[in-house]
């Protein structure tokens, strides 16, 4: 039985874990749960799947939680409920936890992933901007205290699938497949006027709203190759991004040998969740979607299968991050600070979907770069330019 705390357990990926969690009764076992502000999700999964502990992000939340909480039955009182970052540092090095994975949003899971690593716990990583702005000091740590990293992203996870068994020296590229977004099609002359809700609009994946932006304007494409420039570690030249709309191939590997390998699937987080957690077993689930190529209509799903590269003058950001990541040092972290807040802000209505990507050029092109950053550098790194950025898009507001 693997025990499992979950941080960011009410949002997309983390709600899709709880259910693979219950298709696996005797697999499985949640001890720890975190959610920001959600506190009525957050009782229903208490009262689903008993954790030892849980934490809300939110001072108020969590007060309010421990109100509701006496209000249940007795069994309930020795829940321990945590707040604030503490808080999730808390249940990210629980005692009893095996695998933590950690589903928040943002650069918020740097310091509760490094904690949890620092335990040798196995981190099952669906929080991509932990390693965007920390990869430096999160790989280095994770071997020095033999913690796994087992991605969740589902690119990273097919790439880890067609590795294993292979020898890293004989990997020559590394293709991460792109859906190219929902605004592949729009010309980019009419990308000025997109409302938030085409850009919330995802042709293949339901997703959370922060990741939903970043796949519309390619960032998330862009934080995908430093993520895995650090989980593989490649050099940026041979890590290249393919657009393939229909999202059955989940990413590739180039060999040297001239060998490509592929994992396909239909497109659901399941796969890659499951996999974090069961690794190096593979679980029988009825519940996950196939492409049975018995059936036409899987068959037909692969005869659609088409590929282009992706246009990088529509999509700065893509470019940004690529530059961000081959500089290195402090600037990963400064770009995805300047994303995050950009996104926050069009996410809340505030500006339009083209300040984002030239808010950050602009952030990315003031910020001065710390070679080999320490933990609290890039800590600092993440405050200072959100509140950078915070300032720039006020005056556009
Ligand atoms: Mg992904």
């Amino acid at each position: 039985m693997k025990k499992i705390a979950i941080l960011g357990s009410t949002g997309s990926v983390g709600t899709q874990a709880l259910q693979i969690i219950k298709q696996h009764p005797s697999k499985f076992k949640i001890i720890g749960l975190t959610a920001n502000t959600n506190t009525q999700a957050m009782l229903a999964q208490i009262k689903t799947f008993h954790p030892q502990a849980v934490a809300m992000m939110n001072k108020v939340s969590a007060r309010e939680l421990t109100r509701k909480i006496k209000t249940l039955d007795r069994r309930y009182s020795r829940i321990k409920i945590y707040t604030g970052l503490p808080g999730l540092v808390k249940i990210a090095t629980l005692n009893t936890a095996d695998i933590i994975l950690t589903s928040v949003v943002g650069s918020i899971g740097i310091v509760p992933t490094f904690e949890a690593i620092k335990k040798s716990k196995t981190i099952a990583l669906a929080n991509k901007e932990t390693l965007v702005a920390a990869g430096q000091i999160i790989m280095p740590a994770a071997k020095k205290y033999n913690a796994k990293i087992i991605p969740v992203d589902s690119e990273h996870s097919a790439i880890f699938q067609c590795l294993v068994g292979e020898n890293p020296q004989n990997i020559k590229n590394l293709i991460l497949t792109c859906s190219g977004g929902p605004f592949r099609k729009t010309p980019p002359s009419r990308l000025k006027k997109v409302t938030l809700k085409q850009a919330l609009n995802h042709p293949s994946w339901k997703m959370g709203g922060k990741i939903t932006i970043d796949s519309a304007t390619l960032m998330n494409k862009g934080l995908e190759v430093i993520e895995a420039h650090w989980l593989f570690g490649l050099p940026y030249e041979n890590i290249k991004v393919v657009v393939h709309p229909q999202s059955l191939v989940h990413s590739m590997v180039e060999f040297r040998d001239g060998s490509l390998k592929a994992q396909i699937s239909q497109p659901s987080m399941s796969i890659p969740i499951q996999l974090a957690f069961s690794f190096p077993q593979r679980l029988k689930n009825k519940k996950i979607p196939r492409l049975d190529l018995s059936r036409k209509t899987s068959v037909n799903q692969l005869n659609q299968m088409t590929f282009e590269k992706p246009d990088f003058k529509k999509f700065p950001c893509l470019n940004l991050a690529y530059k961000a990541g081959r500089l290195g040092g402090t600037l990963p972290a400064a770009l995805n600070a300047a994303n995050e807040t950009a996104v926050q802000y069009f996410l809340q209505g505030k500006i339009k979907y083209l300040d984002i990507a030239n808010v950050i050029k602009k952030i990315i092109k003031k910020n001065k770069q710390v070679k080999n950053p320490n933990l609290s550098c890039i800590l600092e790194t993440d405050k200072k330019v959100k509140e950078q950025t915070r300032q720039l898009l006020d005056s556009l507001c």
